[in-house]
């Protein structure tokens, strides 16, 4: 079953418009084939969508709605993504080549986001505090304003849903700029917030450039919260613009995060989670589990296994339903990877499988490339501490406890960690020693939208969902209400 393309025109302001700036090209890179171009969004349509997101977020119907009352369009929202899942799971595979499953993965958690984002918003309390005084004092929750959301092109609709949701619940209005590589799955899902009927006004989706349309939302004085899910570099250099303005901003950045798997593990049960791990999404996963350590008594036999089950796995067209894994977002992507391979080689790294594009019919017009396992680095080479964003897994031994606390805390980056041991106890501690916004332990890549996520160092600052993510999204405020009916005592008067 095929769909149709989005028109190509943009979302600005809860208008559609044919935007105004330069050409975006979405191309399905499984086949080298270009799905459509659209003109992406000029200054003048960024300018026009903040005004009219200034006007509709300040209008009491929207701010002053009571919780459950703008729940109900987060509730729409869901159910509009729901009812269109087929469509928009179809339209983000073309897109970005992801493999249909994950894709239906990813649109089913876009729905469960605005859903659970809803339920958050209908049973937050505000906070009566302990007075100390004559007073009542409590703490309050204010929208922001307007925030600008600007999301990578892995996975799309669940960045997009995990900001705008939380976002529009608490009031706000929503400029999302989405990658240049995937503008159509956003576009879908403005069409389904407008079906939601949300107030025009309060969402706009303005493809293009980072350093156009991006940095122009992110320094414009009217934009109040910036929420960035990207690349490292990108963010530092958002942080810095925030900082002028001293406006709050949050980062979902990259990762090199360690797998660690120890001689008393399930062998099989850790070679299903790694190969998941770093190997789903064709390895273009923010959270992929690209640094193996495993313990040297089992590492030869352990590694060997691995290899032979990353041979078996199926390498092919995202509407395959025997792919595990697809083609990658775009052939200069693919390139990119390459090279890093080529590096991990001249740097001394032999690869034990992979590390070329795979050969036949129905490859050859594809963004493809090999799963692939290099060993005989050290963790301070390159090919170790830099983010990859591809099917590329290195492995190396480490003795102890101690020694692969120290390898995997030797990188810049601190997003995820996955550990593989019989012994809890032993998980326990590693886990609370590892810096990693997320450990899992026994499992990976495993997620729950009532679970805090986001990372440290340079895998970027703040969190995003669980129930404080709402407040995220919001202005606290503190408010002293006197009930003694007396003049402060400091001014002697009357
Ligand atoms: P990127 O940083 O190149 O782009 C991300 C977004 O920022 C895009 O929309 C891009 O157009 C925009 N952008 C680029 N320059 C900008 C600028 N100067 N001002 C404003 N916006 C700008 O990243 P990418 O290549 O699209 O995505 C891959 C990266 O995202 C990887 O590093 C990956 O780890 C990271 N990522 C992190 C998470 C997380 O939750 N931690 C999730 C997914 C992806």
């Amino acid at each position: 079953m095929t769909f149709p393309f989005p028109d190509g025109r943009l979302f600005i302001g809860g208008e559609w418009e044919t935007g105004r700036g330069a050409e975006i090209t979405s191309v399905f890179a499984a086949e080298g084939v270009e799905n459509m171009t659209l003109a992406g969004a000029s200054r003048e349509d960024v300018l026009s969508a903040i005004d009219r997101a200034r006007t509709a977020q300040a209008d009491p119907a929207w701010r002053n709605l009571k919780p459950h009352e703008r729940a109900t369009y987060l509730y729409r929202i869901a159910e509009g993504i729901s009812a269109n899942s087929e469509r928009l799971s179809w339209l983000q595979s073309r897109d970005t080549s992801k493999s249909r499953a994950e894709a239906r993965a990813l649109v089913a958690s876009a729905a469960a986001t605005f859903r659970y984002f809803g339920a958050v918003l209908e049973t937050s309390d505000e906070l009566l505090t302990a007075p100390r005084g004559d007073y009542l004092t409590c703490s309050v929750h204010d929208p922001i304003g307007l925030v600008a959301a600007i999301t990578p092109w892995n996975s799309p609709i669940a960045s997009d849903a995990q900001k705008a949701a939380p976002a529009l619940a608490a009031g706000n209005a929503v400029l999302l700029k989405p990658a240049s590589w995937s503008p159509i799955i956003s576009l879908e899902l403005a069409r389904i917030v407008e079906e939601a009927g949300l107030p025009k006004g309060l969402y706009s989706v303005l493809p293009g450039s980072g350093r156009e349309v991006g940095n122009l939302l992110v320094e414009h004085p009217d934009i109040g919260k910036v929420s960035f899910t990207g690349g490292t570099s990108t963010g530092r250099h958002l942080a810095h613009v925030a900082a002028e303005k001293l406006m709050p901003i949050s980062l979902e950045l990259g990762g090199k995060s360690p797998t660690i798997v120890f001689d008393d593990c399930d062998e099989d049960q850790a070679i299903a989670g790694i190969l998941f791990g770093i190997f789903s999404s064709t390895g273009q996963s923010c959270i992929a589990g690209s640094r193996l350590f495993v313990q040297r008594s089992i590492y030869d036999r352990f590694v060997a296994r691995l290899v032979e089950a990353t041979e078996a796995l199926k390498v092919g067209h995202p509407f395959d339903a025997a792919t595990q894994v697809s083609s990658m977002v775009h052939a200069d992507h693919r390139d990119t990877v390459e090279a890093y391979v080529r590096a991990a080689r001249d740097e001394g790294g032999e690869i034990l499988t992979g590390g070329a594009r795979p050969q036949g019919a129905g490859y050859d017009d594809g963004a493809y490339y090999m799963p692939t396992i290099i060993a005989g680095l050290a963790n301070t080479d390159r090919t170790c501490r830099e983010e990859i964003f591809g099917p590329v897994l290195v492995v190396m031994p480490f003795d102890d406890e101690a020694d692969v606390i120290a390898m995997s805390n030797d990188n810049d980056y601190g997003l995820a960690c996955g550990l593989w041991s019989r012994d809890h106890a032993k998980c326990w501690r590693l886990a609370r020693a590892i810096r990693a916004g997320t450990v899992w332990i026994n499992t990976y890549k495993q997620f729950s939208i009532s679970t805090p996520f986001g990372g440290d160092g340079a895998s970027g600052m703040g969190r995003e969902k669980g129930r404080a993510g709402l407040r995220a999204y919001q202005r606290q405020k503190s408010i002293y209400d006197d009930h003694s009916g007396q003049p402060l005592p400091w001014a002697r008067w009357p």
